[in-house]
């Protein structure tokens, strides 16, 4: 099964970067449409994400209980959790999907004052 990048555009299908994770809302680079990630695809990614770091974590801890070493625990946990952060940067355009943000109200004069500005 190959992997499909799923955080495009809905309206252009230009591809959201991996940047995105950090905010609900982006702005396509191709059609400067305002996109905001879908809540269930979000929620399937955030639960593949707690269900891999709970699995992970424990399997981490107890593995290194084994070797009854406070250090090389503490270590190992550390290592787990650097790993984690870019692994799920990695898979989260994979597990994600975008439709279009609806228009705020509060935000479409602030909008049209903008495309005013040269
Ligand atoms: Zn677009």
């Amino acid at each position: 099964m190959a992997l499909q990048w799923r955080a495009v555009c809905p309206a252009c299908g230009h591809r959201v970067p991996r940047s995105g994770i950090l905010s609900e809302t982006a702005r396509c680079a191709g059609c400067s449409a305002s996109l905001r990630q879908n809540p269930g695809w979000n929620r399937v990614f955030y639960a593949l994400f707690t269900v891999v770091a709970i699995a992970g974590g424990l399997t981490t801890l107890f593995v290194v209980r084994q070797a009854d070493n406070t250090a090389l625990t503490i270590g190992c946990v550390i290592a787990f959790l650097l790993l984690l952060l870019p692994a799920s940067a990695w898979a989260w355009p994979y597990c994600t999907k975008y439709d279009p943000a609806p228009v705020a109200k509060s935000d479409a004069p602030a909008a049209a004052e903008e495309s005013r500005t040269p």
